[in-house]
């Protein structure tokens, strides 16, 4: 079966990680240090905080942001649950507000609409690589004392009006999930420019634990003090993953670039196909395309996916309405909340779509699919 993402590691990645395994340090070392540099530089952000997981990533920046029962969070439905579960486990309440049809981006109008007087975060996703109209989320956000998180699970490496992610939200997540845009196996990160949510992230994701001496109650104790002021978890990215991560960041540009390429030959050669849509494009927007999402018009979505499948093409559907799923059924929420989020799910699949796709392998997508819509 031909995935629709997966990791490309090379002999460097195994030097990187080798060279590791065998130093004095396999966590809380120089590797973990070296790739949040690296990270924070090629985002733009004066902090880089690594963890396990994007997962990790957006409870970390929900905890940084310090909200909490009563607070409430904006988000997209069109996105995987942890966009959402993060605050949860924070004990924020989840708004969905809807998104805008044709990118499948969060719609900055639809927020307007959802902001109350309890709205502390809007996260906003980068669907498929693409980001969100960051400048006005932070607009609305700023105006009413909120912070901006934007989950950019899809999008390391992309840039928003010459800005590369990493700098267009006050707290910017990354996910190294395999399929995502690199990897480190599992993990993620944490980018953002202010100080305090930076080691507010980075306490947290060392179980709470600070070594601070200036922010200590009791700084007349030992050198060997130190103090929990608020309770965390352990979300540390080992060293062996952060030596991966710094090896990928290193080919991302050119991960970047094979990307785009696919993109333009996938959309060159479904063009004008009947019953197709193909992605939009915001002429603000350089993305590292993390997916190629197409939409199925004509109510064939589901044909046409397990034809898909049934000739080796892995394709996936991204994604099911957040608040379709049983645990947010169980507190309320209510099918029809975000129809255009709902349309798009009706809709979608997305194809192979990864940094070492073969422009054969492509092909081969690209005639299974003209083939079963009749082209
Ligand atoms: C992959 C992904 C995550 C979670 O990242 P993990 O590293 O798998 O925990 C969060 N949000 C979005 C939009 C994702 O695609």
């Amino acid at each position: 079966m031909l995935p629709y993402g997966r990791q490309w590691i090379d002999e460097a990645d195994v030097a990187a990680v080798t060279e590791v395994l065998t130093s004095d340090w396999l966590t809380t070392g120089p590797w973990v240090r070296d790739f949040e540099r690296a990270l924070a530089a090629r985002g733009q952000a004066a902090h880089a905080v690594s963890c396990t997981s994007g997962t990790a990533a957006l409870h970390m920046a929900y905890a940084a942001a310090g909200i909490g029962p009563g607070d409430e969070v904006i988000t997209t439905p069109l996105t995987y649950v942890a966009t959402a579960s993060g605050a949860m486990h924070c004990g924020a309440t989840v708004v969905f507000a809807d998104i805008e049809e044709d990118t499948g981006n969060l719609d900055p109008t639809a927020v307007e609409a959802a902001v109350s007087t309890r709205t502390t975060v809007i996260t906003a996703v980068d669907y498929a690589g693409q980001p969100a109209d960051m400048d006005r989320l932070t607009a609305i956000a700023h105006r009413i004392g909120a912070l901006t998180v934007e989950d950019a699970a899809h999008s390391v490496g992309s840039t928003y009006k010459g800005r590369p992610v990493g700098s267009l939200a006050d707290l910017t997540t990354f996910s190294f999930f395999p399929t995502k845009n690199m990897t480190t196996a599992e993990g993620g990160a944490v980018l953002t420019d202010d100080d305090m949510l930076a080691a507010r992230a980075d306490e947290f994701h060392k179980i709470g634990v600070s070594r601070d001496r200036s922010t200590y109650r009791h700084p007349d104790e030992g050198t060997w003090w130190y103090e929990v002021p608020s309770i965390g978890l352990n979300y540390r990215l080992s060293d062996v993953h952060a030596a991966l991560g710094l090896s990928q960041l290193g080919r991302l540009a050119d991960f970047t670039a094979r990307r785009a390429a696919l993109f333009a030959r996938y959309r060159e050669a479904l063009a004008g196909v009947d019953g197709l849509r193909l992605p939009a494009v915001r002429s603000w927007a350089e993305p590292t395309w993390h997916l190629y999402p197409v939409r199925i018009l004509g109510g064939r979505r589901r044909e046409v996916f397990d034809k898909l499948r049934e000739a080796g093409i892995g394709v996936q559907v991204n994604y099911i309405p957040v608040y379709w799923h049983p645990v947010f059924e169980d507190l309320g929420y209510r099918r029809g909340m975000c129809p255009k989020a709902e349309q798009y799910y009706r809709e979608e699949i997305s194809l192979p779509m990864f940094a070492r796709l073969s422009y054969d392998e492509q092909d081969r997508v690209i005639e299974v699919l003209r083939g079963i819509l009749g082209a």
